[in-house]
């Protein structure tokens, strides 16, 4: 069995990883020069690698700590004790224990009780189904109040959602809300981060390894042009060297290129797939020479500032381990069709600077050593309401064709942990169809 996999991210090295550990033949095409997709590196302009986006990794991710201690690289996870904080009305509020909480100045003594109510509830939900009808707001309003949705909640999910989030079921807080649950520990509720030293490229370069050493091969700046379908089946990849055949393709690009990957697929599955939509990014990332605000998150509910959160990943990692810098990502999640993400450098430069002198009076440029922006389009899948319908299945229409992609992991957020998770179920079940 001879099987194409398209994308080098943590998706595509997760199910050759797992595929080829049973015997299977498998070759990976990745478009870039560098494996990692969303979650690979960037080099520096002084040659320190250091990660494109941030990523944090939670002591309840077990399926990758599993995954880790498989490969033996375990021993190289970090996890620090970290604090998330809120920007609201100009000043900084630190939010991480009972007292913070119960001091917090947006809201009122009722609030703060009805905002301590929602996260118990969101911990309470055994059926996510029962939450797929209902909008977020809705959800949000009936469990904490309206003057908690209005400082806390509405603020926050206008930012992720750059605008409009009326179709957004009530399983995405869920989600969200169980994660950062579990980050929290013990009586103290401590919250706590980690990383893999490296960044996942150091988790996708080990399962790499594995891959070669069974016999699969990699193969860098090779993007594929087209999945070869013949007779309603997948027959191969179309390389800028022309057509190689396989017995068996899998796409784990997100399903905009993978549409344009199978001009020969009906039109009536384009046009299903053309039903998932997905949230872009700008991510600047501010490499300084001090911490900036000591904080992993800072949650902004300020509809003024333009990026979604401050995210300082060295509150976690430490300096040494990235060439002695410190590290903040300013991410602006973007909406299909958003002007932002066609914005120059240097226009994201001149915006993001102006708002973090505004948020941080004290702040020095000068203790800025690199400002380099990112943006993406496609990052995360959005899902409506009562929309699960609407999720492609890993097996398609198209014989020997199958796509194992982010929009499929659903309730759970697209994160290393659900998608090596997802890699690794589908792995077996494109074994169990092709066998
Ligand atoms: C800003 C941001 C913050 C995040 N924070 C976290 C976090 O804190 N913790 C966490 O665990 N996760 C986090 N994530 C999520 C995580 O990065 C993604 O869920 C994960 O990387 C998705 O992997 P993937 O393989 O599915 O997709 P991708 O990484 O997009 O991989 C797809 C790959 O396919 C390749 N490709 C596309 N077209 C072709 C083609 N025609 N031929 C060959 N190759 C092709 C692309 O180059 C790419 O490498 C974050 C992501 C972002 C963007």
């Amino acid at each position: 069995m001879k099987l194409a996999i398209v994308g080098g991210g943590i998706m595509g090295i997760t199910l050759a990883y797992y595929l080829a550990k049973t015997g299977v033949s498998v070759d990976v095409f990745e478009a870039s020069d560098t494996l990692g997709g969303l979650a690979g590196p960037l080099t520096l302009p002084d040659g320190v690698e250091v990660d494109r986006f941030y990523h944090a990794i939670l002591s309840s991710d077990a399926h990758l700590i599993e995954l880790c201690r498989e490969l033996g690289i375990d021993g190289q996870m970090r996890f620090r004790e970290t604090r998330t904080g809120f920007y609201y009305n100009r000043s900084i509020y630190s939010m991480n224990n009972i007292i913070e909480f119960l001091k917090f100045p947006p809201l009122g003594w009722i609030d703060r009780f009805r905002l301590g109510v929602t996260v118990l509830a969101a911990q309470r939900v055994r059926d996510w189904q029962e939450l797929e009808g209902v909008s977020v707001e809705e959800w949000l309003i009936r469990l904490g109040g309206r003057n908690t949705y209005q400082n806390i909640w509405r603020p926050m999910l206008a930012a992720k959602f750059d605008g409009d989030f009326t179709d957004v079921p009530a399983t995405w807080i869920w989600s969200r809300l169980v994660r950062v649950k579990s980050t929290r520990q013990g009586a103290s509720q401590k919250e706590g981060a980690g990383h893999i030293i490296g960044g996942y490229i150091t988790l996708i370069k080990a399962m790499a390894q594995r891959i070669e050493a069974a016999g699969g091969r990699i193969h860098l700046k090779t993007p594929v042009q087209e999945v070869c379908i013949e007779n309603g089946a997948a027959t191969g990849v179309r390389l800028v060297d022309g057509v190689h055949r396989f017995d068996a393709v899998v796409v784990t690009a997100q399903t905009p290129i993978f549409r344009r990957l199978i001009p020969g697929a009906a039109q009536e599955y384009h046009d299903f797939l053309g039903k998932t939509e997905y949230l872009g990014i700008v991510c600047p990332l501010l490499v300084m020479d001090r911490p900036l605000t000591g904080y992993w998150t800072l949650n902004i509910t300020d509809e003024r500032i333009p990026f979604t959160g401050v995210i300082e990943t060295t509150t976690y990692i430490d300096p040494a381990y990235v060439g002695g810098h410190h590290l903040v990502y300013l991410p602006k999640y973007t909406a299909p069709g958003s002007a932002l993400i066609t914005k120059s450098d240097d226009e994201i430069k001149a915006m993001w600077m102006e708002n973090l002198r505004t948020m941080f009076p004290d702040f020095d440029a000068a203790s800025v050593r690199y400002f380099l922006v990112h943006r993406e389009r496609y990052v995360e899948p959005l899902h409506g309401l009562n929309s699960t319908h609407l999720i492609p299945a890993v097996e398609t229409p198209v014989e020997r064709l199958f796509l194992v992609t982010t929009a499929q992991i659903y309730p759970a957020l697209t994160n290393g942990e659900s998608v090596s998770r997802h890699g690794h179920a589908a792995a077996a079940v494109i074994q169990q169809v092709l066998a």
